[in-house]
């Protein structure tokens, strides 16, 4: 994933990835810690648009 400087600056870094799963963890939604590779640091985020869903099946089929 490519990150931009005006994200990467805006962005809370942590040291380690345990740091910033730690925080990850208490958040009242899902974050993924993903390493940046501008600041060589970790960074949270709450995107999930890269991770594939089943797609729904609107016809729903299998009714005999
Ligand atoms: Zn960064």
């Amino acid at each position: 994933m490519k990150t931009r400087p005006a994200i990467c600056n805006r962005k809370k870094r942590f040291a380690t990835r345990e740091a910033a799963e730690e925080v990850a963890a208490r958040a009242p939604f899902k974050l993924r810690v993903y390493k940046c590779s501008l600041c060589r640091r970790f960074h949270l985020t709450s995107r999930t648009k890269g991770m594939k869903l089943p797609p729904r099946d609107p016809g729903g089929s299998g009714c005999a």
